[in-house]
């Protein structure tokens, strides 16, 4: 019998975060691949469009014009997933049939004037004005008194459904704490209870040991591939320091 490979034999592998199992199949990595090919999009942005609707001064598609900003640019989302209307709702679902009316409020945060950017190619200053932009957010929507998850994402590339190619990212503000997120918290909850220790403080002492998966780190934070990885280019950025959330994040 052949000896157990973790690069050539099927297995399992625990999402600790989750408390999930995953399927590898390091063998189907050989299989020849004749389905789709992404090509690299050519970048040709110029600075400013007149017709982005998140370009400095420019109107956007509900008739309102964007601020002549100079660094961050925060708005509403026009088309918002959430709905800050709260709605009378009598919960008398049945258990099969079961569904919860969801408050929030989503928010565009333009990350720069400059239409042809991106953030790896903004300044380390420009980079510190999002972050704090980020910062003010959380804290200004977290205290709003029906939210309680404040979400903040950048979707980037056509692929993943960014409708605009402007530096931008969102905030989704909401009543519930999402799914996973859920799971984390209590995942992580009882593994400090158990351990007496950060799950995540545990797993990158071990990362940062192995060294196979670290794709980056610097004083402050370390870039890994999860242990648990499910997308090829799937990588955690885990803190060093202990925060509780992003308001703790110092300029250094
Ligand atoms: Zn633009």
């Amino acid at each position: 019998m052949q000896k157990f490979n973790t690069t050539e034999h099927p297995h399992r592998r625990y999402n600790p975060l989750l408390d999930e199992w995953i399927l590898v199949s390091p063998h189907r990595a050989k299989r020849p691949w004749q389905g789709q090919k992404e090509s690299i999009a050519v970048d040709n942005r110029p600075e400013y469009d007149p017709s982005c609707y998140l370009c400095a001064g420019n109107t956007r598609s509900n008739g309102v014009q964007n601020e002549a900003y100079t660094d961050c640019f925060v708005f509403e989302n026009d088309f918002s997933a959430l709905l800050k209307e709260e709605v009378a709702f009598d919960d008398n679902n049945s258990d099969l049939f079961n569904l919860k009316p969801e408050r929030g409020i989503n928010k565009v945060v333009c990350f720069s004037p400059k239409h042809n950017l991106t953030l790896p190619e903004m300044s380390i200053e420009s980079l510190e004005k999002v972050v704090e932009t980020w910062k003010q957010e959380y804290t200004t929507l977290g205290a709003i008194d029906y939210i309680n998850y404040v979400q903040i994402f950048e979707n980037k590339g056509s692929v993943m459904g960014c409708s605009n190619p402007h530096p931008h990212g969102q905030i989704w503000a909401q009543s519930s704490l999402p799914t996973q997120v859920q799971k984390t918290q209590d995942n992580l909850l009882k593994y400090y209870n158990s351990k007496n220790t950060s799950l995540l403080k545990a797993y990158l002492e071990q990362e940062l040991e192995l060294k196979e998966r670290v794709v980056i780190e610097n004083e402050h934070f370390a870039v890994v591939v999860p242990f648990w990885a499910i997308w090829p280019y799937e990588t955690l950025v885990i803190s060093k320091r202990h925060v509780e959330n992003i308001t703790q994040f110092t300029s250094e």
